[in-house]
């Protein structure tokens, strides 16, 4: 399923429910988190429904790879100087709550209200 009617982060990706948006490509899509724990914390989530790591194949490689080389970027671009942190929750026991794939990118100053 490329796109889920029922999928907050998809809902997300089609303008149905507002962000702060800080990128945006063919291919995914950048926003601040609503409850950061961070002084800087964004998400950045593939445009196509892949609700976690654990649905991964061969053929997404490319894409992960290019989420990957985006966080650096956001984060210099955010004015981030001092390192960041990159999470994946994945399932029930890694915490996940919602089930559209996404990285968290996290820096700024700390302390931090979270990790
Ligand atoms: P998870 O626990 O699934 O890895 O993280 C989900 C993240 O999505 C949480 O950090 C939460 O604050 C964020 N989040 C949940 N709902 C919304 C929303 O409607 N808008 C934004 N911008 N972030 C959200
Ligand atoms: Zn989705």
């Amino acid at each position: 399923m490329s796109h889920d009617p029922n999928c907050l982060f998809c809902k997300i990706v089609a303008g149905q429910i507002p962000s702060r948006k800080v990128y945006e490509d063919e291919q995914v899509l950048a926003f601040h988190d609503i409850h950061p724990w961070a002084p800087v914390h964004v998400l950045i989530i593939p445009k196509l429904h892949i609700a976690s790591m654990a649905d991964l194949g061969a053929e997404h490689a490319g894409l992960m790879g290019h989420m990957s080389v985006l966080a650096p970027r956001l984060m210099r671009e955010l004015g981030v100087t001092n390192g960041f942190r990159t999470v994946i929750n994945t399932g029930q026991d890694g915490g996940q709550e919602v089930y559209h794939l996404h990285m968290h990118v996290m820096g700024g100053p700390r302390p931090w209200a979270k990790g």
